[in-house]
């Protein structure tokens, strides 16, 4: 245990080498925070802003000992999860890995975490674990916080979330545990995955469109009707910290309430490039077929809404994306 004074506000940030998780740990050193990140990999497209990295396996329990005895963590964040876009949650191919890498990490983290005194545990729940039943209608899908149960999500990720959520509540139920639990809803921006098979829809239209020339055809996985929402980044982390420092436990969600079509979405980037492009709409992994963010609750217990319209999200990302495919 090292000599932090007392009063040293210092955050361990598992997952920091990932999208969101080096986000965070920038915003962290920005608001006088120490912070420790941890993750298999460093962050891909920059340096961390982290104080120390701990590089390992949190599904190790050596290695999450290790890293949870060095400091008197008075924040934990807890993002590493075995995760990816519908090309890598909605095939099938990688259920069991989702469901097992995942879960072990969140079993290590509950666990360790209860034995320090007066931390606060951020989990990253996702609107996957709201029910399928609730999200076939694109013009209508319904996930409201309390409309998670009767539980049906509609991918083994989704019911990992639910099943972690859970293991936090649990523990601040029988510990005392003081957890925060947001549900995130596709979080897109700069310094995303957006290549490999485990980016997501914002990022892989990006990429099609900035790869196009005028005259082209970018795929598109089904009718390109299906409805999401999308979030931008920094937005995301104004809420994550809102969260934090609020009473409130949640699970509350964490997304936008502007809801288009895919089809919608990669017109918008298609303007943004100025290029002539058509759609080509193929067979593809969906997920459900309409999902929204319902932001009521978070209004009302955080007052938060984000300010970010996703074109000017898009705008940012698409720009960053091409920088990226001329290196
Ligand atoms: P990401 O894949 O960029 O980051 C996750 C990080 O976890 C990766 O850097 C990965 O290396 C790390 N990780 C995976 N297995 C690990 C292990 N065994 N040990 C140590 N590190 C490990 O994803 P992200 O977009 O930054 O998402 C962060 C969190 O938010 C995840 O829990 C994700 O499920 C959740 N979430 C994200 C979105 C989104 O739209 N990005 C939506 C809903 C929920």
């Amino acid at each position: 245990m090292s000599n932090l004074k007392n009063k040293e506000k210092i955050a361990l940030v598992c997952g920091a080498g990932g999208f969101i998780g080096s986000h965070l740990v920038t915003r962290l050193k920005s608001e006088g925070y120490t912070v420790i990140g941890s993750d298999l990999k460093f962050p891909e497209f920059g340096k961390t802003d982290a104080d120390e990295f701990c590089q390992g396996d949190l599904r190790e329990q050596l290695f999450c000992q290790s890293i949870f005895k060095k400091y008197k963590y008075t924040e934990i964040y807890q993002l590493a999860a075995d995760m990816g876009g519908a090309g890598y949650i909605f095939t099938g191919n990688n259920d069991a890995n989702v469901m097992h890498n995942s879960a072990q990490i969140n079993l290590n983290i509950a666990e360790y975490s209860k034995n320090i005194p007066d931390v606060k545990v951020f989990y990253s729940s996702s609107a996957c674990m709201y029910p399928e039943h609730n999200q076939l209608d694109p013009d209508n899908p319904k996930c409201s916080e309390d409309s998670a149960y009767p539980a049906a999500p509609d991918s083994e990720y989704g019911w990992e979330k639910l099943f972690s959520e859970r293991l936090y509540l649990a523990y601040q139920r029988n510990y005392g545990l003081n957890v925060r639990i947001a549900r995130f809803h596709n979080i897109f921006g700069p310094m995303g995955t957006w290549t490999g098979g485990k980016e997501k829809a914002p990022a892989a239209i990006c990429r099609k469109v900035g790869e196009a020339t005028s005259g082209d055809s970018i795929e598109i996985w089904g009718d390109g009707k299906q409805t999401r929402s999308f979030l931008y980044i920094d937005e995301c982390i104004e809420a994550v910290r809102r969260l934090m420092v609020s009473d409130f436990t949640g699970p509350v969600n964490i997304g936008s309430e502007e809801m288009v079509t895919i089809n919608k979405l990669a017109e918008m980037a298609i303007d943004i490039s100025g290029k002539s492009l058509k759609l080509n709409h193929i067979e593809g992994p969906l997920g459900v077929r309409g999902r929204n963010s319902d932001n009521d609750l978070i209004k009302k217990n955080l007052n938060w809404d984000p300010n970010y319209s996703l074109k000017k999200g898009l705008g940012l990302t698409y720009k960053w994306i091409l920088e990226q495919m001329k290196k």
